[in-house]
């Protein structure tokens, strides 16, 4: 396919104008996007995709609000170099935001199962998601940040199994990355894991898991970036 046929093929993909209903910090470098619903329906764990001024400035968010909420948030680390996220800071209420139907594959795969979610940064917005939409879930939480200031939605969390590990921050309970907690932790017998973020955490989380015996075919991942963040 050329460039060209791949751009035409790109703006037939169904787009909704989204209005931005708050825009606010959640930490001094992580915001949280609330927009209109448009009447679109998701999947808890599905992501939307977000138009920049060019195709090449697409990028993926999962949804961090539940099902049946009447509005749809996102959450983003603002990258000053990065191509997308210095605008989407620029927003204010009000504005419109061009976004893709949901898609993605990070959904529940059996609610019967402890499900083990295992975050870094922003990686925590699928796992919000379940829980709003799912309040009775059995879920254990790992949530990787480098200061206690990006633990982001602990108020809603601490009343779960929520583990937060800080790698620069000696003011938690655990100091140290979500990799090093998981090589002790009692994660709960027969559990999903779920892990969301940082692209090199999954391979020492792979690793780590296979140790503790953990069936591969038991873990589920979302790539988010390969940089590391914490
Ligand atoms: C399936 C999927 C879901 C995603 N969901 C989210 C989400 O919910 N929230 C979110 O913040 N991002 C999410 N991302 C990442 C997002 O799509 C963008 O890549 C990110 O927001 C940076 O966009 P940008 O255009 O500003 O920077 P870019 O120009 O794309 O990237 C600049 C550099 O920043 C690095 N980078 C990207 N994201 C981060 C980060 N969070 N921390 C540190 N470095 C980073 C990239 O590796 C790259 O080197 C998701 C990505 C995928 C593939």
């Amino acid at each position: 396919m050329s460039l060209e046929e791949a751009e035409q093929a790109a703006q037939k993909v169904r787009r909704w104008k989204a209005r931005v209903l708050r825009h606010r910090p959640l930490s001094p470098t992580a915001f949280e996007l609330t927009l209109s619903r448009e009447g679109l329906d998701f999947r808890a764990g599905q992501l939307l995709t977000v138009h920049g001024r060019t195709l090449y400035e697409d990028r993926n968010y999962s949804i961090a609000s539940g099902e049946k909420d009447d509005h749809i948030q996102i959450l983003y680390r603002l990258i000053p170099s990065g191509a997308l996220t210095p605008q989407l800071a620029a927003l204010a209420e009000g504005d419109a935001l061009e976004i893709s139907a949901p898609s993605g594959e990070f959904m529940i795969r059996d609610r019967a199962r402890p499900l083990v979610f295992i975050a870094t940064g922003t990686g925590i917005a699928p796992c919000r998601s379940y829980i709003r939409t799912h309040p009775d879930l059995a879920i254990t939480i790992l949530h990787g940040v480098r200061t206690a200031e990006d633990l982001f939605y602990r108020d809603e969390l601490s009343s779960l199994a929520y583990h937060p590990c800080l790698s620069a921050d000696n003011s938690a309970e655990f100091r140290g990355r979500v990799t090093d907690l998981s090589k002790t932790f009692p994660f709960p017998d027969n559990a999903h894991f779920y892990l969301c973020g940082a692209n090199e955490m999954f391979y020492d989380m792979r690793d780590i898991l296979r140790e503790r015996n953990i069936n591969p075919a038991a873990i589920f991942t979302e790539a988010y970036y390969y940089t590391h963040e914490v």
